[in-house]
């Protein structure tokens, strides 16, 4: 169920009912979602559990699958850094292995598939906004590397697929994206800052603090994948709010929505982060005739009540 998702790792991968054909193309699909929860949370998903057009299965796409399908969105892969980093062998092997069984499952049963690639393509950027075009700055043996060069060779082998066995792919590169049921210690910046706020600790920008982060509220980027995965287009293509803030800005603006008291504090930062990170999202207006519509600070209100109420912490009237 990709609307129910708000992290990296899950498959969506959809089927529509056997008979009659015309229903292919109408609301009645059949999901079947994977997922082996390293990152992901079956509690996302419950209210699916029982529906009878709903199916889940606990796997692992290193490993071979094999089901019968029409679509496959291939998310799998954890996207936060203290998640990638934790097992980088892993992550290569989920973003290397794992994109070759979705593919020669594509290519087996003649399914379309859409990888959800990310911004990390263009590792820490030379060019201002990131066009699709820009080829990107990539230190192939960095900590970050497990995730950024293992999405490069995820698109080569789309590509290759697609050139060499006639493969219907689809590649959004997506950039930082949020919303309610993340997991509270994914260790993102925005799932940070807000638990942080909500439960008054300090709030730890990472040094320092003029790195720039443009960031999706997950209903937009749920609708820019359905439309790339509708569309006529193969992508690569940017899905992205264009809106670009410092992390000293976004910690400003948590502090003001959530709780004015809270401290910021400045704290070290990784290896290799990205100095700037905005998309041009041209292409995605053009061929998909998608743009994104919740800006950050009507986003940020949506995810906080959400972690308000996993957290067990209302909101003070005064705030
Ligand atoms: N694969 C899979 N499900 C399928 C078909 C293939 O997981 O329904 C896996 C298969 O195990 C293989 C990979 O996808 O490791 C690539 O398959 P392909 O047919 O392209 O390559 P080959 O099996 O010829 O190496
Ligand atoms: N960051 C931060 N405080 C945190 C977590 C992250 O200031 O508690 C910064 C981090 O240094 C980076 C930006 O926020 O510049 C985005 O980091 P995140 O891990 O959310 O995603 P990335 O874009 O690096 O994959």
């Amino acid at each position: 169920m990709a609307k129910e998702s708000s992290n990296g790792d899950q498959h969506t991968i959809t089927r529509p009912p056997p008979t009659p054909s015309p229903l292919r193309f109408s609301k009645f699909f059949q999901v079947i979602a994977v997922d082996n929860y390293f990152t992901g949370s079956k509690d996302n998903l419950k209210k699916w559990i029982g529906h009878p057009r709903f199916e889940l299965i606990r796997h692992d796409v290193t490993q071979p699958l094999l089901v019968e399908v029409d679509q496959i969105y291939h998310l799998a892969c954890p996207a936060s850094p203290i998640f990638y980093k934790y097992n980088p062998v892993k992550t290569i092997k989920t973003n290397v292995i794992g994109t070759l069984n979705m593919l020669g499952l594509a290519k087996r049963v003649g399914a379309r598939i859409l990888l959800t690639s990310t911004s990390e393509v263009y590792g820490d950027p030379l060019e201002h906004p990131q066009k699709e075009e820009y080829w990107g700055n990539v230190n192939p043996i960095g900590v970050r590397s497990c995730y950024d060069e293992g999405k490069r060779v995820a698109e080569t082998l789309m590509f290759d697929y697609h050139r060499q066995h006639g493969i219907e792919i689809r590649i959004a590169r997506i950039f930082n994206t949020y919303g309610p049921r993340m997991n509270i210690d994914d260790g993102r910046v925005v799932s940070n800052f807000i638990a942080q706020a909500i439960r008054g600790e300090s709030l730890t920008v990472q040094a320092p603090g003029t790195q720039t982060r443009s960031f999706c509220y997950v209903s937009d980027m749920v609708d820019g994948l359905i439309r790339l995965m509708g569309g006529d287009h193969t992508g690569p293509i940017n899905i992205g709010n264009p809106g670009e803030f410092t992390m000293m800005e976004l910690a400003e603006t948590v502090k003001e929505l959530v709780d004015p008291t809270v401290q910021v504090k400045i704290v070290e930062n990784t290896p290799d982060d990205p100095r700037q990170r905005k998309p041009d999202i041209a292409k995605a207006k053009g061929l998909l005739g998608w743009e994104p519509k919740i800006t950050l600070r009507e986003g940020l209100p949506l995810m906080e009540d959400d972690f308000r109420q996993r957290l067990a912490v209302p909101k003070k009237q005064n705030n």
